[in-house]
């Protein structure tokens, strides 16, 4: 791969970094390390703001044809971007509608669910979550045992999703159910799209160990699902299923992000040994750990370009995306230990204390960035695809 843009590239590089130099507002720039869905609610209405902007420029959904709202952007015209707004740390504003179920629809919809959907997940009038999930399936998803049965003009659904991020704020989701209980187990699921609001949808917030509800469950109980809610065939939704996990594997981050959390790092430890928030000058091991941590930020800047030239050149990538994905997420864990490292025992403490550096963010990136390698397939399955698909391995 050529490392440097062509001239076209760094033209459009230069019209993003305009873009956002003269229309990010300031509060709809992220922290860095340990933002979550807090970030979101305090600052709604430089978001909002932000969001308009976006969208005046077509900029909600790059990835999105024009005739959708979208800005019709390569894969790497959407790389670039990705790696400018992380750059500028502007804080994303599409959510799972712009990267999962809209992409989805625009492939497997009906002109129905487009016309009903696509404009309101733009506008941000409404907000998506995945109910993919279920207490007894996650890595092996196909064995989910919510049930849809059709009954005229509706399908009834029971059964129970779970780790459903931001179900709490979202007024839509998509889902998959079993409609077929006696076909082979990947044969006999469909996927639905359903109000939030409609009656028997409850949900009951889970409350990590940091201390969020970023998640919830969410139970159905005897909910009905209008038919044309249905996207693409009945029993065929593991395989449109499979289209939006693509979608929200290929959403793969810079690692500019990732290198932004590592400068902040060497930062603070240079601007606090006098104060002795920082204990670089008496524990210089921590100094080879900041270097240690530079350097594997530069390795996933290299493992995420490699997959982002075989999505240019046509490819699909496959145990490449999972080497990317790996190493990015154990990155962003090393990279919170250190953190720890560098404030040493204050590090611990809470937003509140007026002695926590980085107001607690520290302590709170190391408990919040376990989930980094359960979300989105957990390590484990990563290795699995990298040992079966990239090094042949047997599957036992
Ligand atoms: C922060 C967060 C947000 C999430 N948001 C959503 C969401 O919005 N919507 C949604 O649908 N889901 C969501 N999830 C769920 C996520 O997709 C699952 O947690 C993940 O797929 C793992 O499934 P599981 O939790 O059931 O664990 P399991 O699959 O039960 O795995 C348990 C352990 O066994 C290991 N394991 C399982 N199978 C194998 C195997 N074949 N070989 C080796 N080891 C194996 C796993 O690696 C893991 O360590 C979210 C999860 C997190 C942490």
């Amino acid at each position: 791969m050529d490392f440097r843009d062509t001239p076209e590239e760094a033209a459009f590089r230069q019209e993003v970094r305009e873009f956002l130099r003269m229309e990010l507002p300031e509060q709809a720039r992220g922290l860095g390390l340990a933002e979550g869905p807090g970030v979101w609610r305090s600052r709604f209405e430089a978001l909002a703001e932000w969001r308009k902007r976006l969208a005046e420029k077509g900029w909600i959904a790059p990835a999105w044809p024009k005739e959708y709202g979208g800005a019709s952007l390569s894969v790497m015209q959407q790389f670039i971007m990705n790696e400018e707004f992380a750059e500028a740390r502007a804080i994303p504003v599409g959510g799972m509608g712009v990267a999962m179920v809209g992409p989805t629809l625009i492939i497997h919809g009906t002109e129905e669910q487009k016309r009903e959907h696509l404009g309101r997940i733009l506008s941000g009038e409404a907000q998506w979550c995945q109910g993919f999930s279920e207490p007894g399936s996650g890595s092996d998803l196909a064995s989910l045992q919510t049930r849809a049965v059709r009954d005229g003009d509706d399908y009834v659904v029971n059964g129970q999703k779970t780790w459903t991020s931001l179900a709490q704020l979202a007024h839509w989701i998509f889902f998959l159910a079993r409609t077929d209980p006696d076909a082979p187990k990947h044969k006999g699921i469909s996927y639905f799209l359903a109000d939030m609001k409609s009656p028997g949808i409850s949900i009951r917030p889970l409350v990590n160990m940091g201390g969020q509800a970023g998640f919830s469950e969410v139970f159905f109980d005897n909910v009905r699902v209008p038919a044309r809610n249905l996207v693409g065939e009945e029993h065929r939704g593991w395989y449109i299923g499979t289209t939006t996990l693509d979608f929200e594997r290929s959403s793969i981050g810079s690692a500019v992000g990732l290198r932004l959390q590592v400068e902040d790092l060497i930062r603070f430890a240079r601007e606090h040994t006098e104060d002795h928030l920082s204990v670089i000058d008496r524990h210089p091991t921590v100094r080879y750990q900041l270097a240690d941590r530079m350097v594997e930020v530069h390795v996933a800047r290299n493992l995420s370009y490699r997959v982002i030239s075989m999505q240019a050149k046509g490819m699909v990538p496959n145990y490449e995306s999972s080497m990317a994905k790996l190493y990015a997420s154990e990155l962003t864990q090393r990279i919170a230990g250190t953190a720890l490292k560098v404030t040493g025992l204050y590090g611990q403490l809470r937003s509140g204390s007026g002695w926590a550096p980085g107001r607690g963010r520290y302590g709170a990136a190391y408990i919040q960035t376990v989930a980094s390698t359960i979300a989105g397939g957990t390590s484990e399955i990563q290795r699995n695809s990298i040992a079966q698909r990239g090094l042949g391995l047997p599957r036992d």
